[in-house]
This record gives C-alpha cells, sequence and structure tokens, in this order.
C-alpha cells in the first residue's frame, strides 16, 4: 500500500485491551478516529511521524476513556474531546520528566 509508512503502528495495548490501528488515506479534515465497537483506532497514513504520535495519543485517549467507561456516561462528549487534547500535550511532558528520573 502506498501510504504504508516504517513509523505505523498495527496495534497497540491500553489497559490490557487490544487497540487496532489501521492507517487509512487522507480523509478531509479528520486525522484520527477510535471506533469504541470494533476497538479500532483509523489514522491518516500521511501524517509525518510527529503528528502521527499527537493524533495516535489523542486516540489512544478516547479508547481509554470509552474502556474505563467514563466516556459517553460520566462525561460530555466537549469534555472528553478536551481531555484528549490536554493529553495530547501531558502525555508528552509526562514522559519527558520521568526520562529523567535515574
Ligand atoms: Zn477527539
Amino acid at each position: 500500500m502506498k501510504w504504508k509508512k516504517s513509523y505505523h503502528l498495527n496495534q497497540v495495548i491500553v489497559l490490557g485491551q487490544k487497540i487496532k490501528i489501521e492507517n487509512v488515506p487522507p480523509r478531509g479534515e479528520v486525522l484520527g478516529e477510535f471506533c469504541h465497537m470494533s476497538m479500532t483506532i483509523r489514522l491518516d497514513a500521511t501524517l509525518p511521524p510527529a503528528q502521527y504520535k499527537t493524533v495516535l495519543i489523542h486516540e489512544l485517549t478516547h479508547a481509554a476513556l470509552a474502556l474505563t467507561g467514563i466516556a459517553n456516561y460520566q462525561i460530555t462528549e466537549a469534555v472528553e474531546e478536551q481531555l484528549c487534547t490536554l493529553n495530547e500535550i501531558l502525555i508528552k511532558d509526562i514522559f519527558n520528566a520521568v526520562s529523567k528520573v535515574n
């Protein structure tokens, strides 16, 4: 497939649950999406690595919120979106911080 890049993932494990990753051709402004029914994340396969990681973090947060039952029942869609957007930066900051602990 012409969209395939070396850094693309095919699956990840979140909270013990396998999440399938589909790397798909661009579809307008949608860079990524999570489908709870199929436990699948679709990512725009043309994204450069840094943006691919950011969108992956965003969609994995949607997955985690769905898996824990927080999404759809305990928070509004707007709050869910805010949490996912927050995590795009927060996860990287936390990773950078803990990587300095020896
Ligand atoms: Zn979102």
